[in-house]
Order: structure tokens, then C-alpha cells, then sequence
């Protein structure tokens, strides 16, 4: 039996695919590279020794997907594919509906034909908005999120349960991820965002090795520690490590579970600078600019169902996030190469 990773090309994708390969989980990814390149997946294979079969299919194609299922044996959908960039969803809110929204109606309906009954979503801490305290439950509503890219999730976290409801074999585990970030340590994977980066850690990694001058912090006026956003940075293993542990839970129980992953803490963007030159040892040159629209002051997780649920805990500190990210960007300073 093998796992399939849709849209495991890309960032969290193959890091989580490695962590499955080194659990002893066979795994299939399906990617249509529209955020990805396919040297991401023979990386994957040079860092466990395996080779990964890869479909470069776009998976809300039913008839792509039901070959991929005709050929292997899946019994569980890990469903990395969508599109993720905040600003773009915004100016294209068709494009973001119709991608995030269609993988997910098509999987569920292929994997039902397959008699496949498992899922893990890649949802995230944007659906809890803006009206909830810090550090954020579980058991909290769902709040108004302030893009299609974030009522994406919102809807699709609502389908799964829906779906949950009508099909009592089916078992879902929705993943909130805080905010991932870092690299795997041997720096042969890590993220590859094309164009200017949004988020906040490959802008710094872009700073460090001189691709781009300087950072912007977008405002240092927030009621915070320091007057800058603060954040629950999980490292990208940790948070591929997550998956692994949902893997057996999906197993055990049917309908919709939520779990946060994050660390439980916050970090501010001044002491994520610090800190990444503390260990790295660069300058990282930045200047203070207006709040970014849309922004919270503060985002943490409470981490505690998904160690009593999964046994799983973030173990990874800021400093580790920081040196294996530095390291990913200095040995692959444009990012992965075509091809
Ligand atoms: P990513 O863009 O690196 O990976 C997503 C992958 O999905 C890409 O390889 C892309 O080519 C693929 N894809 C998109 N549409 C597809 C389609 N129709 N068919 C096949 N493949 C398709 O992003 P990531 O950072 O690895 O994020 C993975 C998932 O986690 C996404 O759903 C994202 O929204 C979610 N998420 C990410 C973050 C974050 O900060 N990175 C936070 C919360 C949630
Ligand atoms: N941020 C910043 N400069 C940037 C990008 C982000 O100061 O170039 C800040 C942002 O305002 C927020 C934090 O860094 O406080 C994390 O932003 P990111 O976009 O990485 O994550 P999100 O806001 O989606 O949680």
C-alpha cells in the first residue's frame, strides 16, 4: 500500500515525502509542477536512496487520477495541491477557487471509486481570522478570512467535514499549519518561491545570500513584545513529521478530525532577524515600512491536541529553523534548477 502525496513536488510536499520513505511508508506523488520542478522530486530520492514514482498530472484531472490509482495501490491522500499565494488569490479569485476547490472534489471522488478512505489536508491557522485570542484552539470558530486563498481552506475544511458526515468510512485529518519554514538539513530540499517571496523566511534567506537588498518589516507598531507580527514558525521536518503521525491516527478512527501543528510559540520579526544572524552570522539589512493590509499583530498555535491525539510535538527551536534554511539557500542560491 503507498500513500500519494498530491502536490508533493513542492515545499512541505517533499519534506513530508522523505519523513514518509523514512517511516517505512511507500509513497506516490502526483504534481503538476505549476509551483515546483521536478528536480525537487529526484532530490527527495537522493536524500532516502528511494525512488519515488512521479506523476506530473494535474490532480483535479479525474481521468489522470484514475489512472494513477488504477496503477498503484493507495490506500491513504495526502493533499498537498494548491495555489498559495495570498496577493495573487486576490487579484485572481476564480483561478484560486476553481484549483484548490476542484483537486479536492476530484480526489475525494476518485478515492471513493478506489475504495480509498483516508485524507490529510494541508489546511491552515488563516481560517481561525481575526476575532480569536492568541494562543488559538481548535475548539475555536472558524473566523472571516481576509482573501480567497484563505476562504479556500475555509470552504475545503467544510466540504471534508460535510463529506465526513455523509460517509462513515471516510476519515480526515485536518492539518492547520501554523507557519512552516527552515529546510531538511542535508539543504538538498528547502523552498523555491518564484518571483518575490510573501512570506517572511525566503525573503531573509534571499537577503542573506545578496539576491535581494534588504527586508522590509512591515510595521513595528503592533501591541507585541517588540511592536512587530508575531508568528508560530514550525520547521518544515517538524511539521512533515506531523503527517506521518496523522497517518496511523486516519487509520484508527473515521470522520473529520482539526489539529493545529505549530510550536505553541510566538516569535516577533525582529527576533527572527536576530536571531538568524546571531546563528548564521550574516547581516541582515532591513528597514522598517507600513503594516502589510490583512495582517494580524499576533498568530499562535496551542499545541496540545496533536501531542495528546498524535503524539507528536514540534522539537525543532527557531536557531535550527534559521541554520538549516541558511544552509538550503547558500548551497541552491536561484532555488532548484529547470528541468
Ligand atoms: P507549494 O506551492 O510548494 O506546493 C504545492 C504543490 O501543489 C506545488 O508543487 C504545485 O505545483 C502543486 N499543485 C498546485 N495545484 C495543483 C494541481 N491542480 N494539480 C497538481 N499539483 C498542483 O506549497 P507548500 O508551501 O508546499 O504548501 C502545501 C500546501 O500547504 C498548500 O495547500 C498550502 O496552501 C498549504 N499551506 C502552506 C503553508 C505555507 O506557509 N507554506 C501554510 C499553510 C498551508
Ligand atoms: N513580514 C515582514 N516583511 C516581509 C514579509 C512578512 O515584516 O517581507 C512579516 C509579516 O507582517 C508578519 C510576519 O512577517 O508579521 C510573517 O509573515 P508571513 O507572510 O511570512 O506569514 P503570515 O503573515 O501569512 O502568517
Amino acid at each position: 500500500m503507498a500513500i500519494l502525496l498530491a502536490g508533493g513536488a513542492g515545499y512541505i510536499g517533499t519534506h513530508t515525502a522523505v519523513e514518509f520513505i523514512n517511516a517505512g511508508y511507500e509513497v506516490v506523488i502526483a504534481d503538476n509542477l505549476y509551483n515546483s520542478k521536478a528536480e525537487a522530486v529526484r532530490r527527495v530520492e537522493k536524500i532516502t536512496g528511494k525512488s519515488v514514482p512521479f506523476y506530473q498530472i494535474d490532480v483535479s484531472d479525474a481521468e489522470a487520477l484514475r489512472t494513477l490509482f488504477s496503477e498503484q495501490n493507495i490506500d491513504t491522500v495526502v493533499h498537498f495541491a494548491g495555489m498559495k499565494a495570498v496577493g495573487e488569490s486576490v487579484a485572481k479569485p476564480m483561478m484560486y477557487y476553481r484549483n484548490n476547490l476542484n483537486t479536492t472534489l476530484t480526489l475525494l471522488e476518485v478515492m471513493k471509486d478506489f475504495d480509498c478512505h483516508r485524507f490529510v489536508f494541508s489546511s491552515s491557522a488563516t481560517v481561525y481570522g481575526f476575532s480569536n485570542p492568541v494562543p488559538l484552539f481548535e475548539t475555536m470558530p472558524r473566523g472571516e478570512c481576509t482573501n480567497p486563498y484563505g476562504w479556500t481552506k475555509w470552504m475545503i475544511e467544510q466540504i471534508l467535514m460535510d463529506a465526513c458526515a455523509a460517509d462513515p468510512e471516510l476519515s480526515v485529518v485536518l492539518l492547520r499549519y501554523f507557519n512552516p519554514i527552515g529546510a531538511h538539513e542535508s539543504g538538498l530540499i528547502g523552498e523555491d518561491p518564484q518571483g518575490t517571496p510573501n512570506n517572511i523566511f525566503p525573503y531573509i534567506t534571499q537577503v542573506a545570500v545578496g539576491r535581494r537588498p534588504q527586508l522590509t518589516v512591515f510595521g513595528n507598531d503592533y501591541d507585541t513584545v517588540d511592536g512587530t507580527g508575531v508568528r508560530d514558525y514550525i520547521h518544515v521536518v517538524d511539521l512533515a513529521k506531523g503527517h506521518v503521525a496523522a497517518v496511523p491516527y486516519a487509520e484508527k478512527h473515521t470522520g473529520a478530525e482539526i489539529i493545529n501543528l505549530g510550536t505553541g510559540r510566538g516569535t516577533s520579526v525582529l527576533e527572527m532577524i536576530a536571531a538568524f544572524e546571531r546563528v548564521n552570522g550574516v547581516k541582515i539589512p532591513y528597514v522598517i515600512g507600513a503594516r502589510r493590509a490583512g495582517d494580524l499583530a499576533e498568530s499562535y498555535a496551542n499545541a496540545d491536541k496533536a501531542k495528546e491525539v498524535l503524539g507528536w510535538t514540534a522539537e525543532k527551536t527557531i536557531e535550527d529553523m534559521c541554520r538549516d534554511g541558511y544552509r538550503w539557500q547558500t548551497m541552491n542560491p536561484m532555488g532548484y534548477p529547470e528541468g
